[in-house]
């Protein structure tokens, strides 16, 4: 047998051995308080599941799915956004569903890299957008997003010959792992950017509902001239706790949805029907479930950040994203630190390294887990501190 090259290029997965660790004490018996999965506890809301019980009952369902995804779903799709965002989308060219959003971000690659093109990719960031790169031939090149820019990339820092090279420029905020925003100041300066150097932008946007203290993050797509260079991945995951059900859209440059939804028309046969139409109710829907969501998300956040700034790492308060990036102490790398939390305090996080090289001195916390056991989490975190100290 005789695999391909391309599988080669794969860099050894960084949470083998973590997991590894974590499975081995769980054998034994111990109980491990994570921190480290982005995933909503909570359930999907009451009224999306039954729709999509409903809908399971029509055979009008059972069959194949087009591509394209139903009429019906690219509308609510488009409403939303227009509600949302102010941002008129058109409905036939410029809205892609897709089978949750990490498979748009793994797909548009193959779309625009070919063997040694390059993509600017965010350091640290969602490993999808270097690994996809990689697999299509393409080679990354990592922009840091450090503390003292806010964890924005300096565009301008980027050397030109890079810049002229490029054919996308990866963007994701509210950002995971950092917790970071941008501001449509921002977003303008990355198409005047995308305009000047001729490269696509893919706005990867599954946070902007999952917002504390009244924030509101923009759309890439507010900017007018957007859509003539980008486009934008959007997911109903973290917004209505749908990550099981895997739906999610592109939105944006009618160009780039044709060669995405091309692409995909050899790969994929669509989304099941009945997932389209919990998707349609999820989006034209009773909205309140989401200040529910981020009003618990919120509660966790303020606990744990006090918390892991009492024990000698520093974090700020995100204002998006479920997630915590703290700085570890001196005297650790991101994976020292991680080790002794699983081993001195059963508490498990993730290190930064593990979303590139500029996240190194940071580990990752998330905020999805019950209260009970995020209570627990943190009164293992300040035992282990206390201890520590004696
Ligand atoms: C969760 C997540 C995704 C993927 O979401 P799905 O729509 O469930 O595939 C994409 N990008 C980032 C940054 C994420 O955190």
């Amino acid at each position: 047998m005789k695999l391909s090259h391309r599988l080669d290029k794969l860099p050894p997965y960084l949470f083998v051995e973590i997991n590894r660790k974590i499975a081995e004490k769980q054998a034994k018996g111990e109980d491990i308080i994570s921190f480290a999965i982005g995933d909503p506890n909570m359930p999907t809301p009451q009224h999306i599941i039954d729709q999509l019980c409903q809908a399971a009952h029509d055979p009008a369902n059972h069959r194949y799915p087009e591509t394209a995804g139903l009429p019906e779903l690219c509308q609510a799709i488009a409403r939303w956004y227009q509600k949302r965002f102010e941002v008129t989308l058109d409905q036939n060219q410029e809205v892609l569903p897709l089978l949750g959003s990490k498979e748009g971000i793994g797909h548009i690659s193959f779309c625009f890299i070919d063997p040694g093109d390059v993509a600017l990719v965010p350091d640290p960031g969602y490993p999808v957008y270097s690994m996809s790169t990689l697999l299509a031939g393409g080679e990354p090149y990592f922009m840091p997003l450090t503390e003292k820019n806010d964890f924005l990339p300096d565009l301008e820092s980027i050397p030109k010959k890079i810049a002229e090279k490029a054919k996308l420029l990866w963007l994701n905020y509210p950002n995971n792992p950092t917790g970071a925003v941008a501001d449509i100041a921002f977003f303008q300066k990355a198409v005047r950017f995308a305009k000047k150097h001729r490269l696509a932008i893919c706005h990867d946007a599954p946070y902007t509902e999952v917002t504390f203290d009244g924030y509101q993050p923009p759309s890439l797509m507010q900017i007018p001239e957007a859509r003539e260079v980008g486009i934008e991945f959007h997911s109903l995951s973290k917004t209505y706790n749908m990550t099981g059900w895997r739906i999610g859209m592109a939105v944006g440059n009618a160009r780039m949805i044709d060669a995405l939804f091309r692409f995909k028309s050899n790969l994929d046969s669509g989304i099941p029907q009945a997932i389209q139409r919990a998707a349609i109710k999820a989006l034209t829907g009773p909205q309140n479930c989401i200040a529910e969501h981020n009003t618990i998300y919120q509660r966790r956040r303020d606990k744990l950040v006090k918390t892991l700034n009492d024990i000698g790492l520093r974090a700020k308060l995100p204002k998006a994203s479920f997630y915590i990036w703290a700085r570890i102490p001196d005297g650790y790398t991101s994976v020292e630190f991680t080790a002794e939390l699983l081993d001195k305090a059963n508490v498990a996080v993730t290190p930064g390294v593990g979303y590139g090289n500029a996240g190194e001195g940071y580990v990752r916390l998330s905020l999805t887990l019950p209260d009970d056991r995020l209570d627990e989490g943190i009164s293992r975190l300040l035992n282990w501190d206390r201890a520590k100290r004696k």
